[in-house]
């Protein structure tokens, strides 16, 4: 192996070739119409094009990238995760055209690739799996009746699912039908494939997953556990090792579990056996159940190399060059704690909506031997609506669970990004949160806690405030002395308009809907007397170009992150992140011709399903129409009573963020 390509774009691709080069591989990247100057294009020795944003026509199409590994000389391909990573026509079609295929033999992902048919073998080996239908009948009546037998609720998967997708909880029986024909929608559009499953839904379950790890030779290890049970919309946030309350007996029996079942399928390389543990009454060893197993690298992997110190990457690339696993399973010793957060381009206090857009500033945390941060995104790059909207992982390591989170805290405030929103602010307050530091976990913990997690971004204070005007009186000054030229210039100082007096000036902000607005005065001393509210302050500032200002209130110094973009403000103080607009009136009013009572687009994507014509009368909440974004479906429904006065669009059309897609009569 001397030259591998990897099938992939974002964080992962750039990990890929992190080990690959320190191995001494050559590296090909290949990269979409949006991802041109994105870093792991930048990092590779050699890249190419494959095709528009759509991930079907570049990530996914496989001509195009055989057709680069060809062209390139590469001799290996690492598809990452997701994508081509659990495609057996893949594995198979790189395999014929002479590559090494860095994953398991394509017999084993087809294996595992329905969830249907792994659960069936499962059930073979005598391994525990959750209690559902799981056959080929797939009539929504024959299902319903399946639905009631298994008791509500119910969970609908897809089969050939992942990430969450295509899958959707049933309390309800009356609502059985739709919630069917969703899961089939979503999981056609995903993954080309509406077949579902059905399995008794654990009401408080845990997510503990088991690493394992297979070579040519017959050895097959695990590599301890990994609890995976803080999630949002049943995808993962925070991942961690090992999981809390596990008991060494346990451990033993879940990790055999999983290496009997990477037995059972012939299993090659890295791959994950996801188990679910009821905790109604604790972790207990009757009360685990097989999910599905994993045959790829997965996200959360460096969670297990921090607390076993291998490198999973490079034990993927030896096995796959035909080396015997580096380890036997006595050598591989667990040490401390790790924990990683996954950083979304997401708004938490909105159902977690994606969000997109340039990234005005991107700084991450110092990394040691106890922090890691894998990212694939850059300052002043785009997150746009075509892939994940993970830009991130922070992963953290400590001698015990108190240690990692500790520095955890510590780390999440020092990341820096405007632009885009994120779950940062979310983050850190899932790791301040009590019953997070107490282990109290289930995947139902963000919905059960999210009066404290799930909060709307802070509002500026009079700090904040003051801080903005400092921006913008800072910024004035620079610009002011670099006209003029002559610093003694009368022109040149900053002490604003006037002739006699100390000069006037105000600033207004916008923050939403709230206007605030900051009165200026210029002291004849140099210093800034601001008007926030009634009350006075007496402010400094100075800006360095890497867009830090420092700021003196009265007397307290406060340290600040900007990044402007336009009129957009963004300010992260103490770990927070504010974003406000300045409002210049010489710029005339903010553009408002957005009649107030209409939906937009929360984000770009494809609208899948219209569920009201004009002139329908509809209740608050309501589903109005369907929008794909981002690989997911969000139903929009109406925020009040009224009456549909248009629908803009009809299913199919491609709409753009802020796009009306209907509007609702004014006098309903
Ligand atoms: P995907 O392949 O789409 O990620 P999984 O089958 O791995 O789907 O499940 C994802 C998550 O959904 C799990 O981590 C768990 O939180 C939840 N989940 C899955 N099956 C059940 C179930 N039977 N009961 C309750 N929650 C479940």
């Amino acid at each position: 192996m001397q030259k591998l390509l990897i099938a992939n774009r974002g964080e992962i691709a750039c990990r890929v070739m992190r080990t690959a080069r320190a191995m001494g591989l050559r590296t090909v990247a290949v990269f979409s119409e949006v991802d041109g100057d994105a870093p792991h294009v930048r990092m590779a020795d050699q890249a190419y094009l494959i095709g528009p944003a759509p991930a079907q026509e570049s990530y996914l199409d496989m001509d195009r990238i055989l057709s680069v590994a060809a062209k390139s000389g590469a001799d290996a391909v690492h598809p990452g995760y997701g994508f081509l990573s659990e495609n057996a026509v893949f594995a198979e079609r790189a395999t014929t055209a002479g590559l090494t295929f860095v994953g398991p033999p394509a017999e084993a992902i087809r294996a595992m690739g329905q969830k249907a048919t792994a659960k069936a073998m499962m059930e073979q080996a005598e391994v525990p799996v959750v209690p559902g239908y799981h056959g080929s009948e797939q009539d929504p009546d024959f299902l319903s009746v399946e639905a009631e037998k298994i008791g509500y609720p119910v969970l609908i998967k897809a089969v050939a699912g992942g990430g969450g997708k295509g899958m959707r909880r049933v309390d309800d029986p009356a609502k059985f039908a739709k919630a069917l024909q969703g899961a089939r929608r979503e999981a056609q559009s995903s993954f080309g494939d509406d077949l579902v499953l059905l399995e008794r839904y654990i009401e408080k379950p845990r997510h503990i997953e088991i690493q394992v790890f297979a070579d040519g030779h017959g050895n097959v290890v695990h590599l301890f556990e990994r609890d995976c049970s803080l999630q949002r919309r049943h995808q993962k946030v925070i991942e961690e090792a090992p999981a809390p309350g596990m008991a060494p007996e346990l451990r033993a029996r879940m990790g055999e579990a999983a290496v009997a079942a990477a037995r059972a399928i012939g299993y090659v390389g890295a791959g994950t056996v996801e188990f679910i543990a009821d905790v109604a009454d604790g972790l207990r060893a009757d009360g685990f159940y097989f999910m599905e197993m994993n045959t790829r690298l997965q996200v959360e992997h460096p969670v297990t190399e921090m607390i076993t110190g291998q490198d999973l990457v490079e034990w993927q690339l030896r096995v796959a060059a035909g080396e015997a696993l580096p380890l036997a399973q006595a050598d591989i010793a667990l040490t401390g704690h790790a924990m990683e957060f996954r950083v979304y381009a997401e708004n938490p206090a909105r159902k977690f909506l994606p969000s997109t857009g340039r990234l005005a500033r991107f700084r991450l945390p110092a990394e040691d031997r106890s922090v890691r941060v894998d990212s694939g995104v850059a300052e002043g790059g785009e997150v746009t609506p075509y892939y994940d909207p993970m830009i991130a992982k922070l992963v953290v390591h400590g001698e015990d669970r108190r240690g990692a989170i500790r520095r955890a805290e510590v780390a999440l405030e020092a990341f820096q990004i405007a632009g885009v929103t994120t779950n940062l602010d979310f983050l850190r307050r899932v790791v301040r949160h009590g019953p997070f530091g107490d282990a109290d976990l289930d995947t139902g913990f963000i919905e059960r806690h999210a009066e404290v997690l799930l909060v709307p971004p802070p509002a500026p204070d009079a700090r904040i405030l003051a801080l903005s005007a400092l921006v913008g009186l800072v910024e004035r000054q620079t610009e002011q002395s670099v006209v003029a030229g002559d610093p003694h210039s009368p022109w040149g100082t900053a002490d604003g308009w006037r002739l006699n007096d100390e000069g006037h000036d105000s600033f207004e902000f916008l923050f939403g809907e709230e206007s605030h607005m900051v009165g200026v005065r210029y002291r004849r001393d140099g210093r800034y007397e601001l008007t926030i509210g009634d009350t006075p302050l007496l402010a400094t500032g100075a800006l360095t170009d890497d867009g830090v200002l420092t700021g003196d209130l009265d007397g307290e110094r406060v340290k600040a992150a900007v990044a402007v973009d336009g009129d957009d403000l963004h300010l992260l103080v103490d770990g927070a992140t504010y974003r406000l607009t300045r409002h210049d009136p010489l710029h005339g009013e903010i553009e408002d011709d957005i009649p107030a009572a209409s939906i937009n687009a929360p984000l770009p994507g494809k609208i899948v399903q219209v569920l009201v014509e004009s002139g329908a009368t509809v209740k608050k909440g309501d589903s109005l129409l369907v929008l794909e974004a981002m690989k997911m479906e969000h139903t929009i429904t109406a925020p009040a009573e009224g009456r549909v006065a248009k629908v803009n669009f009809s299913a199919g059309d491609q709409v753009d963020e802020g796009d009306i897609l209907l509007a609702f009569d004014d006098e309903a």
